[in-house]
């Protein structure tokens, strides 16, 4: 599923492509992506549109259009876009291609989704902010992100940590992997209370945090099934996993083997040596 890294990365391909230009025909051919709101008429409204910016909160992608308008999207769990160049062919046949947007200058933006959990949402102009406020907390890259600010949003919840960092109104953007790679690189368990941690340790899980989500964008994202960049690109960050998907194979760090559990629905790998039960917490600071 895309996280903050992988957005961000087809972000930024798609900023070259789409600013400045105007959508010109519009084909939305699944009802699922637009609903409650009819595709053709989502469509129709979308044609003539201008793009001034595409921008990121999260993991929602925002095309912001001159009119005040913008389209949100979310790419859910398979969700991604190709690129057709004005000099390039037709489109390949793609059986999983859900919309395409001809732009003024003659190139496609094709959205393609295997599982078709993604969402286009147009809002109308003085939507998008109070849409996101109710949705989505604070930018984990921007500077206003701070030990303090996190330590806040931690303090009452007894959920285990790493429940509550895939909260997105926690913090934007984390997911299942990123969350993982983080906690193991604060050494903090993902099932220790999330009110349960030290101020050192959110120091450093902040950091952790900051630091992994920094090295997914610069290997532009983790291809493991679905994700690829708009040009068709494979993402590099799974060569860089820690713990995620490495069930039994050595700690980079310690070489114990990497166990996983569930936490909150979700598969979960973590190092037991180095990111200490809050069991054996309690047991070392009882004796
Ligand atoms: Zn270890």
């Amino acid at each position: 599923m895309p996280e903050l890294p992988e957005v961000e990365s087809v972000r930024r391909r798609l900023v070259p492509v789409l600013e400045g230009r105007r959508f010109e025909r519009v084909e939305i051919a699944d009802a699922r992506l637009t609903r409650p709101f009819d595709p053709d008429q989502v469509a129709r409204e979308l044609e003539g549109e201008r793009v001034v910016a595409v921008d990121r909160r999260g993991k929602y992608l925002i095309v912001r259009f001159e009119s005040g308008r913008a389209l949100l999207v979310h790419l859910r769990m398979t969700g991604s876009f190709r690129l057709r160049a004005p000099a390039d062919d037709v489109l390949p046949d793609d059986a999983y291609r859900r919309a395409v947007v001809r732009l003024d200058d003659g190139s496609d933006a094709a959205y393609r989704d295997v599982r078709r959990f993604g969402t286009w949402q147009l809002l109308e102009p003085g939507e998008l902010q109070p849409y996101l406020d109710a949705r989505v907390g604070p930018e984990p890259l921007d500077p206003a992100f701070t030990a303090k600010g996190l330590a806040a949003r931690l303090a009452k919840r007894r959920a285990p940590v790493k429940a509550a960092i895939l909260d997105q109104r926690t913090l934007a953007g984390v997911g299942n992997i990123y969350a993982d790679e983080a906690l193991w690189r604060a050494r903090i368990h993902p099932l220790r209370e999330a009110r349960s941690l030290e101020p050192a340790e959110i120091r450093k899980l902040r950091q952790a945090i900051r630091d992994v989500l920094l090295l997914g964008i610069e290997r532009q994202g983790s291809t493991l099934r679905d994700y690829a960049l708009p040009d068709g690109e494979a993402g590099g960050m799974q060569d860089e996993f820690k713990v995620y998907g490495r069930l039994g194979e050595p700690c980079d760090r310690c070489g114990t083997p990497i166990e996983r559990i569930v936490v909150g629905g979700r598969g979960t790998w973590y190092c037991p040596h180095c990111q200490p039960s809050p069991l054996e917490r309690a047991g070392r600071t009882a004796s």
